[in-house]
């Protein structure tokens, strides 16, 4: 059996369909049917199409009467064969799907021949279902399958589950046999969590309990298979939703800068508050764009379904893979994600493996943090393996490089959603179950601690090494972080004092630095010069190409000349994902700040929490630029030649100057910017406010 489509229906719907479909007072359930394939589930889908009357004209007549002739007794899945078969000569449309009408619902019935491939539609979106009618033979009553299909449901999330007990009439209708198995199946659904709808004893053949109460079960007083489809509830409507539009692209259109999306869930309209996610920035709808149409105004609304621009009220900085939310259910910010998901790679899915993970129009990369649960759709029961094997099912959690704007799937299951990539090919797709905070304890076991456990160490550190050398400092630090620990390095005096301090006393971390491209050659050459006195190799991250070109191609390549929104940009293309990257997975980050560098400085704790969740040290937070260049000279430490040159601190060439004399340090930074914002973009925060203590 596959499908059967009835004119009415004549394609598979789009979510734009749906909404169409559930407009009016009749609304859209999907039903999956789960059983054995020998418990019934054919005969009962014919019986349906027919007390439904779903069935074209005269089809039932004639395949009796075809039946007959050949000497068969008349069997309701001759009627789902023969609708195959007209399927297969193109005269009926596939989906997969049965639809058809109850009293008050639009149905559409999900058949499950083969558990693995739905499992897998299911957790990567190519199919859903709101509620399932599981199908159990009088005769055979709980089989090890009926108990597989159960985990199935409970692993998919769907806690609407009606159970028929069909071929009663095998068994001649008896009331002590059916409760014997309505218990048993309550009990089990019970205990994974799915509390049974309705047990309705039936015989679809017959058509008991199908679509009446018959005389053979008036001893049920429970709704008939009809009532109880009846009486599920259908996913909420697309419209109905919280706001999401995940930004496809901004373009720059005469003089208006428009944000480009399809309205995935919810509605919008001119003059609404909107909050850009990940980034929690605020604005109003100032206009929705359309090409115009003689006679027609532009639109002041949109809803679900509908690709649109908008202009905002604001300049914010917004692109492509943001979400577009409304302020009082936004999107979550979201550094860690657990999902459950479909594994389809050859090559298992492994606890530490770098991903690539895809929500929305947004691209991440992440390391596998945590697996659990990994099950075989073959078997459907758990397996105990910290790896997903290909076709396979498990949930995992994920530390991502950078944050990411998402939902989860019980919020929304339209968008809370992800898929996976490995080696730039699509691996798997799944249900985001939790972000961050709501992330399962063992997140919290694994991520090292929550943050405010990580406050009271911070706060611990900043006493105990308060009074310590430098050195000891960092020996302190890398005693007290278990993980990995990175040092990020832009080749300034402060960071030449503390490679020399970490390579001489051996300490075990990463040193890193950003190559955004537009470093001076002076930088490359201290760059070299290290590597070669240290023996020790320093890692460059660059910034990801197609974020360069997507900059290059918007701004230009000087285009940070121009606008301060320009230099954001270029910023977070070739510095702050980049850094975020670099410290993707570590416990600790060391930094070349000084308090006195600047005024947003002098805040700054010796050990802070960052907001990567991770501890972050500056050993020489209370030095001043004399002891670094004491310490420098007296170890004959390689310094950066543009120091002699006057500039105070090393970044990129286009943004960097000598100072005059009698100049802040920080003058030389973004050097146009008035003097509260001369921080380039890797110290500005996503509302746009300068923040101190990272080193640039
Ligand atoms: Fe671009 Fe200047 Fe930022 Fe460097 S400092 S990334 S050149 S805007």
């Amino acid at each position: 059996m596959n499908m059967l489509v009835t004119e009415k229906f004549a394609t598979a719907p789009s979510a734009d369909d749906e909404s169409n479909l559930r407009s009016g007072n009749r609304q859209l359930v999907r039903i999956v049917l789960a059983g054995h394939v020998d418990h019934g589930k054919s005969t009962l889908i014919g019986r349906l199409l027919h007390e439904t009357k779903s069935l074209p004209d005269g089809k039932l007549d004639s395949l009796k009467a075809v039946s007959a002739r050949r000497g068969v007794a008349f069997e309701w899945s001759f009627l789902l064969d023969a609708l195959q078969t007209e399927r297969d000569q193109g005269i009926t449309l596939d989906t997969s799907q049965i639809r058809f009408r109850t009293k008050s619902r639009d149905v559409v019935l999900i058949d499950a021949p083969g558990h693995a491939e739905f499992l897998r539609n299911m957790i990567t979106g190519a199919a859903q279902a709101d509620a399932a009618v599981l199908v159990i033979d009088a005769t055979e009553g709980v089989r090890e399958q009926t108990r597989r299909h159960c985990y199935l449901l409970h692993l998919l999330g769907i806690s609407q589950v009606a159970v028929v007990i069909n071929k009663m009439d095998r068994i001649g209708f008896d009331e002590s046999r059916f409760q014997e198995l309505e218990a048993e199946m309550a009990r089990h659904l019970a205990s994974l969590g799915l509390p049974a709808t309705a047990i309705i004893p039936i015989s679809a053949r017959n058509g008991d309990g199908v679509e009446r109460r018959t005389p053979a079960i008036a001893w049920y007083s429970g709704p008939t298979v009809l009532e109880v489809m009846d009486r599920f509830s259908p996913a909420k409507r697309l419209t109905d939703l919280p706001l999401s539009i995940p930004v496809q692209a901004v373009y720059k259109f005469d003089d208006r800068r428009i944000v480009a999306g399809r309205v995935e869930t919810g509605r919008l309209a001119v003059g609404d508050e909107i909050a850009i996610m990940p980034r929690g920035t605020t604005a109003r709808v100032q206009s929705i764009e359309a090409w115009p149409e003689p006679g027609q105004a532009r639109p002041q609304a949109a809803r679900a379904g509908q690709s649109i621009g908008i202009t905002l009220d604001r300049q914010i900085f917004v692109e492509r893979g943001d979400i577009i939310s409304a302020p009082a259910t936004p999107a979550k910010a979201v550094r860690r994600l657990r999902a459950r998901v479909f594994w389809l790679h050859d090559e298992p899915l492994e606890l530490g493996a770098a991903i690539g993970v895809r929500v929305g129009m947004a691209e991440r990369r992440g390391t596998i943090a945590l697996i659990e649960n990994a099950v075989d759709p073959g078997e459907l029961s758990p397996i105990e393996a910290k790896i997903i094997a290909r076709n396979h099912v498990g949930e995992i959690e994920i530390a991502l490089a950078a944050p990411i704007a998402a939902d989860i799937y019980a919020d929304n299951p339209r968008t809370g959603r992800l898929v996976l990539e490995l080696g730039g090919r699509i691996a798997g797709g799944g249900l985001i179950l939790a972000v961050d905070g709501n992330a399962s304890a063992d997140n919290r076991r694994h991520s090292g601690a929550g943050r405010a456990e990580l406050s009271v160490r911070a706060a611990r550190l900043n006493v105990e090494l308060a009074d310590l050398p430098a050195v000891e400092r960092l020996k302190r630090f890398r005693e007290e972080v278990a993980g990995p620990l990175v040092f990020t390095t832009s080749f300034g005096l402060e960071d030449q004092v503390i490679v020399q301090m970490i390579c001489e006393a051996g300490i075990d971390l990463d040193i890193v630095t950003l190559d955004t491209g537009r470093l001076f050659p002076e930088t490359y050459q201290v760059w070299a010069e290290t590597e070669r006195r240290y023996g020790r190799r320093i890692r460059a991250i660059y910034p990801q190409h197609n974020k360069l070109e997507a900059l290059v191609g918007k701004y230009g390549i000087d285009g940070f000349y121009e606008s301060r929104e320009a230099r954001l940009a270029c910023c977070h293309a070739r510095k702050v994902e980049p850094l975020d990257r670099a410290l993707s997975g570590a416990q600790g980050w060391i930094v070349g700040v000084r308090a006195d560098q600047s005024g947003n400085r002098q805040g700054t704790a010796l050990v802070a929490v960052d907001a990567r969740h991770l501890l972050k040290l500056s050993p020489l937070l209370d030095w001043t630029r004399d002891k670094a260049q004491s310490f420098a000279a007296d170890n004959q430490i390689p310094v950066n030649t543009l120091h002699a040159q006057g500039f105070a601190s090393i970044g990129c060439a286009p943004c960097t100057r000598a100072i005059a004399p009698g100049e802040p340090e920080r003058a030389g930074r973004w050097w146009w910017e008035t003097d509260e914002q001369k921080e380039c973009g890797l110290h500005i925060s996503s509302d746009g406010r300068v923040i101190g203590a990272a080193k640039g």
